[in-house]
């Protein structure tokens, strides 16, 4: 009962080193001992939860994730370095299970919580370790082991952090549409008319951020059932509302105080909750009377209106930035 968005990714650890076999070779030292040193450990896959991030965005480009291996032993029981781990960061609350058999691996919660996913092999053995009475110069060394190699399933419960308000046809679902890079999967949610139509939206830093055309706010609200606690959950975790009202409709003002009305109703600090102006449907605005109508939704609102077209395309960079200015990234 969320929104769900999904990844699949291959975690391996690196090879251990192999060990070696060697023999000490010094003038004053007639019958040099074995000295083969031991291969370094393969690195782990550790993933590691990031309050930064918001999505599973990055994983759909990027699929493996491979740790270094460990290097051959040297001479003179010189072990070989271990390689490094690889950290992986995903998002708060996200959950690793084993792909085929569902196993739950963990579940990241907090900020800087860490799981490893795919142990490192062992480093293998060099001849230094097999010098005994019976054998003074033994020849035998062993191989690094492989990494554990993993195929994974990643899934993150989404939040919207930038909810789009206004009346039907305002045009909330077509600039989701026009704005985001993915669109994740939204699992079987209770509420079919309520589904907030989900989009990720690329920041400028990289990572995304989920915007949700939350269409079912206003008519839940006045029948003031049948909301889910995830469903308010969403909503009261968004940062940023965009109230979006179609200057081409009828009457905009009109529009515009309907949705104000209802939120203020709604309750759950929604009213206080930041919020965008934006005028959709620029182009159907006509030239003379434009100017006025801006002005007069300016007034009545008390807010500086952006003006876009999702269509056309137009007015969308401005309004990201601000968004962006708004939410402090
Ligand atoms: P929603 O009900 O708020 O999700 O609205 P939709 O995104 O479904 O859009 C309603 C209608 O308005 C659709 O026919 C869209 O093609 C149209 N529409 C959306 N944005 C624009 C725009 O910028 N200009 C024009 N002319 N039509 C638009
Ligand atoms: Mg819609």
């Amino acid at each position: 009962m969320q929104f769900i968005d999904q990844a699949r990714i291959t975690v391996r650890g690196g090879q251990g080193g192999d060990g070696i076999a060697a023999f000490r070779r010094e003038k004053y030292v007639p019958a040099g001992g074995p000295s083969g040193g031991d291969g370094g450990h393969g690195g782990h896959v550790v993933l590691e939860a990031d309050a930064n991030l918001q999505t599973l965005l990055d994983f759909k480009y990027k699929r493996l994730f491979a740790a270094p291996d460990g290097r051959r032993g040297g001479p003179n029981k010189c072990t070989g370095a271990s390689g490094r781990d690889l950290v992986v960061k995903v998002p708060c609350g996200t959950e690793a299970r084993h792909l085929t058999t569902g196993i739950l691996l963990g579940d990241l919660v907090e900020t800087g919580q860490k799981l490893v996913v795919a142990f490192g092999g062992r480093g293998g053995l060099g001849n230094a370790h097999y010098l005994s009475n019976r054998n003074r110069a033994p020849e035998k060394f062993t191989e690094g082991r492989d990494g554990e190699e993993w195929p994974l399933q990643l899934e993150l419960k989404l939040l919207a952090e930038v909810g789009i308000i206004g009346l039907p046809n305002a045009g909330k679902s077509t600039l989701i549409a026009v704005l985001s890079a993915a669109r994740p999967k939204i699992a079987d949610y209770p509420f079919t008319t309520l589904i907030p139509n989900l989009g990720v939206v690329r920041r400028p830093t990289g990572d995304g951020t989920v915007f949700a055309d939350i269409p079912g706010l206003i008519a839940g609200a006045a029948q003031g059932a049948g909301l889910g606690h995830d469903f308010l959950r969403h909503i009261e975790r968004t940062r940023l509302l965009i109230h979006l009202v179609d200057v081409g409709a009828e009457d905009p003002v009109g529009d515009l105080r309907v949705v104000e009305k209802e939120l203020a109703a709604y309750g759950h600090g929604l009213v206080e909750r930041p919020r965008l102006l934006v005028l959709n449907k620029q182009e159907l605005m006509s030239d003379d009377k434009g100017p006025e109508l801006i002005d007069e939704l300016h007034q009545v609102s008390g807010r500086r209106p952006l003006v876009i077209s999702a269509v056309m395309g137009t007015g969308l960079d401005a309004l990201l930035d601000r968004v962006w200015s708004e939410l402090g990234v």
